[in-house]
């Protein structure tokens, strides 16, 4: 048997491998490797959540944003792009239609727009659980104190989507401007985990300066971490970023990040990301098949879906709610799975 195989048996039988042996396996993986570890990742995806398609319906409800992420098309300093924040009753009419259409989670997200005040994000967050006490509300907002997370918390917040973009605090400087921090970042998580969200963290593979000793210190984060949800795409450069000019992400090295990531976390909520459907039309299909048990369709109205780009080319801006949700549908039903109308909590 092969090191690698070895390695891959061992991180399903012990969930856990040493640095030593993550580098070993990252940077010798073959696709013989990648397939094994997909089909381990999946067995055990099948033994927690059988066939079971977890959906989430994404508001994108303001692509204004104050930080200045260098990867990111929502950008402060991309001054190309048309800016639009919806009125709290178009957030509130989105879930609405998100209900009807069967989703029973709702993730509200946007850039990090001032605007949203700790009592407006609260204000929504209790109108949506007022009239659908059944749904789960997972807030994607960025960066904010411990009293604003605990607000949101109380006002019915259940999930909190941040992912810590890398591990390594000398590739976070790489990725961001001096005005933000690594140790904020990671502040932030534990602070969320505290106060009883649902936690989800997560990086892009393949952003700039990315090494294999950094994806190293990513999955020996999550191990010690222990996020409920993990977010994984390949790095995708957006045209009006300073990153225009460098490559995408791996597509291989997602599908096998996903894999050993549910190897590793094997009740972790883990979404084949839109990024990954929009680097290979069958990649949800194929991060599913690798192990992902979410995925999270767009639940934006169609008039703003093309300016929040984070990247280029991003899929599903031209379709509707229904088009989207009836096509993820089909798209799994073709693979052998379900999507159910859950809010798909944590299994721990
Ligand atoms: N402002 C919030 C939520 C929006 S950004 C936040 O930053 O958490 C959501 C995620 O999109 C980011 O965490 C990042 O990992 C991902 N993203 C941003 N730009 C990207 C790019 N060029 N390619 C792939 N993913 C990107
Ligand atoms: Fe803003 Fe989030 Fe984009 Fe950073 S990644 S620029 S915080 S929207």
């Amino acid at each position: 048997m092969s090191d690698n195989i070895k390695l891959i048996d061992k991180l399903k039988n012990e969930n856990t491998l040493s640095g030593d042996e993550w580098f070993s396996l990252l940077s010798s993986f073959t696709d013989e490797n990648r397939l094994y570890a997909a089909k381990a990742a999946r067995e055990i995806t099948d033994s927690i959540y059988g066939k079971d398609i977890y959906i989430r319906g994404i508001v994108e409800f303001s692509n204004i944003c104050k930080n200045d992420c260098y990867y990111c098309g929502l950008r402060a300093g991309n001054s190309n792009l048309e800016r639009y924040r919806l009125t709290e009753e178009e957030i509130y009419e989105c879930c609405k239609e998100g209900y009807e259409y069967g989703f029973r989670t709702f993730v509200l997200q946007s850039g990090e727009d001032l605007h949203f005040d700790t009592e407006t994000i609260c204000r929504i967050i209790s109108r949506i659980k007022n009239d659908y006490p059944e749904c789960a509300i997972t807030l994607s907002i960025g960066e904010k104190t411990y009293e604003e997370y605990k607000a949101y918390k109380e006002s019915g917040a259940d999930r909190y989507l941040l992912r810590h973009e890398t591990a390594n605090k000398a590739h976070y400087e790489r990725l961001h401007p001096e005005n933000m921090s690594w140790d904020n970042r990671i502040r932030c998580l534990y602070d969320l985990k505290s106060l009883g969200y649902q936690t989800g963290c997560g990086i892009m593979i393949g952003s700039p300066y990315q090494t294999t000793e950094c994806i190293v210190d990513d999955m020996l984060f999550m191990a010690d971490f222990k996020p409920e949800m993990i977010g994984l795409g390949p790095f995708l450069p957006h045209s009006d970023t300073p990153f225009r000019d460098e490559p995408k992400g791996s597509y291989e090295l997602t599908l096998l990040l996903i894999s050993l990531c549910r190897l590793m976390l094997p009740h972790a909520l883990i979404p084949a990301t839109t990024a990954l459907g929009t680097i290979k039309p069958l990649g949800r299909e194929e991060g599913v098949q690798a192990g992902a048990n979410v995925i999270m369709p767009n639940l934006s109205p169609v008039a703003v879906r093309k300016k929040y780009m984070l990247y280029d080319n991003k899929i599903c801006t031209g379709d509707s709610s229904g088009e989207c949700r009836g096509c993820i549908e089909k798209r799994m039903e073709v693979i052998g799975y379900n999507v159910v109308i859950s809010r798909g909590d944590f299994k721990a």
